[in-house]
């Protein structure tokens, strides 16, 4: 279960966007994308900001293939993998792809909200706080199915985090569609796969899948 352990900000600044990998961070004023002007990283990276630089096809590909890899945290082998059996299925290959990624245990644990970013996410369940049906999960890539449930472990409930959360009130409102909460047990039941239009991101999957298509 490798994952990317370098840092994290740096991602937003050659991606030239804010990704938001950090959770509330990424909102508050401490963001370093919004006091360093977002320019590049590395040493040319300041100059780069003043020149004018048309980027090619393949940049432009190459560059949306790796957002969608840092925003739901996947490396290389396991996002061409996530392509190869999009392209597979029924349908368009890039919304294939992007359902993909949002079946991801993490991603399901992320949207329900127990977590203010994937990276979060991926520890909880890392953590061994989920089950999936009942059974414990610890498993960030499971891919969900329609009509499982998603919940906070029994012994995970007496945690002071999800204490809290239990308290506070989940925030139903921010739920896509595709998935309906039971706060008062801290459980998920996925009632669909989402379609493209429940897929909140500004990423442009048909880049991607031009990218792995040359
Ligand atoms: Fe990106 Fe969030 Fe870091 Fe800002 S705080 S640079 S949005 S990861």
């Amino acid at each position: 279960m490798a994952r990317y352990t370098g840092p994290v900000c740096k991602l937003c600044r050659r991606e030239g966007e804010k990704l938001f990998l950090k959770g509330e961070r990424c909102l508050s004023p401490k963001c370093p994308f919004e006091r360093e002007r977002g320019y590049p990283p590395g040493d040319h990276g300041r100059l780069a900001q003043f020149r004018r630089r048309r980027l090619s096809d393949y940049s432009r590909q190459l560059r949306e293939k790796q957002k969608a890899r840092r925003i739901y945290g996947v490396l290389e082998r396991q996002f061409r993998r996530y392509f190869r059996e999009a392209e597979h299925r029924p349908g368009l290959t890039g919304e294939n792809l992007l359902v993909r990624l949002e079946s991801r245990l993490d991603n399901v644990v992320y949207r329900t909200g127990y977590a203010s970013s994937r990276a979060q996410a991926r520890q909880l369940v890392q953590h061994g706080h989920f089950t999936v049906n009942g059974r414990r999960t610890n498993i960030p890539s499971y891919i969900v199915q329609p009509e499982d449930v998603v919940a906070v472990r029994d012994e995970s409930r007496k945690a002071d985090y999800f204490k809290m959360l239990a308290q506070d009130g989940m925030d139903e409102g921010k739920l896509p569609g595709w998935l309906s909460l039971d706060a008062k047990n801290l459980a998920t039941r996925v009632l669909m796969l989402p379609t493209r239009e429940q897929i909140d991101t500004t990423l442009n999957e048909q880049l991607i899948v031009e990218y792995y298509s040359r």
